[in-house]
């Protein structure tokens, strides 16, 4: 018999495990069964662990009460927990992109705690359409004659897809049959709506003769896709979209933009470069593309959700779709886009959006946050100094742009790698993701909202002290999963 096999007998019994104070006391916020399978698991767990001769986690009854009480917390945790972004990148796809406005999470929360006039006519007392919640504010903000909002802007790409050109042809440049991200690509999507792809000119330069050249009695669009997350630069030459919709009028196809970030704000006003801009939602509109598509959640900074503006009848014919009942928003999602789209129609965007909060963020304030919190971190002795350096905006959104910043280097303790120190700051109780640059974790506080300091410079101070008092104190803070 191992010595491993025979301490075996020392694993304490579910019931003895159940009797200890601790355990017996959970029993007023959980259901006894719900007790005793935590239990189970972490006897087995010790068991296994036993068995596999790993001597840092013992079997006695108070390992085991610890590690139940550990699984109990993590069982109230959200699956979906709030993350503080310290990486500097406004739009983190990873981290859910654009954080809400406060009116904009008001109106969700209001609309999805009780019942709504999602699909009724107030006024007449008979059915109404959630299509039309939306559409006077997306019109009124974009210029645009009707629309629709569905899911996402994969979504919307797809439905329009759909309807112009199931079995049809659908035009577009080399250059832009692209993936967006994410797995988004442009071909697999034209695909998946039952279109044919044919693509034109080579992948730097198409010309309008191109698109011209490929129009035919099978073509059921031309479509034109905003490079979201690249840059072609050099020998270059791609055709405009108000080109296009001009060939498109002429020739009767259908001309579709899908212009991606949703953004409705002049990005030079927050100082990028007049080359590096992005085009807006309502210049698309205006070149008489016959539909534009946009996210939600881009540079919009509103809800994940996907806009089609443009042409009624194209719209209306859209909005029957089969495919429109599938795609379709939801209550709390529709009441945050509203709000959202609210701000720009009350010219407040810049001041009530967060996305452009963080963006418009003044590069003076980022060097006055980022040396306080340098200062406090040195003070409880951490290894922090500040430097310059470059946020960027992320999401597929503004490629190649970035907005000067000023960040906090944090040096991890004296023998422990930087990636140990970013590790415990991501599983801490609030989750702190930040940069890495070569021995330093970065933290840049252009995405860190200022009610979010104290908590912030707390779990950085603590993930910075489990690792300097080493493994032993971060196993204790990590539950076991
Ligand atoms: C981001 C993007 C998409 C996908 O939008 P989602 O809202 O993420 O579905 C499609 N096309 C372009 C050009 C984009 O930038």
């Amino acid at each position: 018999m191992s010595a491993a096999t025979s301490s075996l007998r020392h694993l304490p019994s579910v019931d003895t495990v159940l009797r200890q104070p601790d355990v017996a006391a959970l029993a007023g916020a959980l259901a006894r069964d719900v007790v005793v399978e935590l239990v189970r698991v972490e006897i087995d767990r010790a068991r296994r662990e036993m068995l596999a001769d790993n001597p840092a986690n013992g079997s006695r009854v108070g390992d085991v009460v610890a590690a139940v009480l550990r699984a109990a917390a993590a069982l109230r945790r959200p699956a979906l927990r709030r993350v503080i972004n310290a990486t500097g990148v406004v739009l983190h796809t990873n981290l859910g992109r654009a954080p809400l406005s406060r009116a904009a999470l008001a109106a969700a929360q209001e609309a999805a705690s009780g019942y709504t006039n999602l699909e009724f006519d107030l006024d007449g007392g008979g059915r109404g359409s959630r299509h039309t919640l939306l559409e006077e504010l997306v019109c009124r903000v974009t210029g645009a004659e009707a629309a629709l909002a569905v899911n996402n802007n994969a979504a919307a790409v797809l439905l329009v897809l759909a309807e112009l050109a199931t079995g049809r042809e659908v035009v577009v440049s080399r250059g832009q049959a692209v993936e967006i991200g994410g797995g988004f690509r442009i071909p697999d999507v034209l695909r998946q709506s039952g279109a044919r792809l044919v693509e034109v000119g080579t992948t730097n330069r198409t010309r309008l003769a191109d698109y011209e050249a490929a129009i035919g009695p099978e073509t059921g669009a031309l479509l034109h896709v905003h490079a979201s997350n690249f840059r072609v630069v050099g020998f270059t030459e791609a055709v405009a979209p108000g080109a296009l919709a001009a060939l498109g009028r002429r020739r009767g196809v259908p001309v579709i933009d899908d212009q991606g970030s949703g953004c409705l704000l002049d990005v030079t006003r927050f100082g990028v470069p007049a080359a590096l801009r992005e085009p807006v939602v309502q210049e698309s509109v205006a070149t008489g593309v016959d539909l534009v598509c946009f996210s939600g959640d881009k540079l919009l900074g509103g809800p994940q959700a996907g806009i089609i503006a443009g042409n009624s009848a194209l719209v209306t014919r859209l909005k029957r779709h089969p495919l429109a009942r599938a795609l379709r928003l939801d209550k709390g999602t529709i009441a945050a886009l509203a709000a959202t789209l609210l701000h720009y129609r009350l010219g407040e965007a810049e001041r009530e959006v967060p996305v452009w909060q963080m963006i418009g963020m003044q590069p003076e304030q980022l060097q006055r946050r980022a040396r306080s919190w340098s200062g406090r971190l040195r003070r409880a002795g951490i290894d922090a100094a500040v430097h310059a350096d470059q946020s960027a905006i992320g999401g597929g959104s503004l490629p190649g742009v970035t907005l000067p910043t000023t960040v906090v280097a944090v040096a991890p303790p004296a023998g422990v790698s930087v990636d140990g120190l970013a590790r415990a700051l991501r599983t801490g109780e609030t989750p702190v993701v930040a940069r890495i640059a070569e021995d330093r974790m970065l933290i840049d506080p252009r995405t860190v909202r200022p009610d979010e300091e104290r908590l912030l410079l707390g779990a950085i101070e603590r993930a910075w002290r489990l690792q300097r008092n080493g493994d032993e104190a971060t196993a204790l803070d990590v539950v076991p999963t």
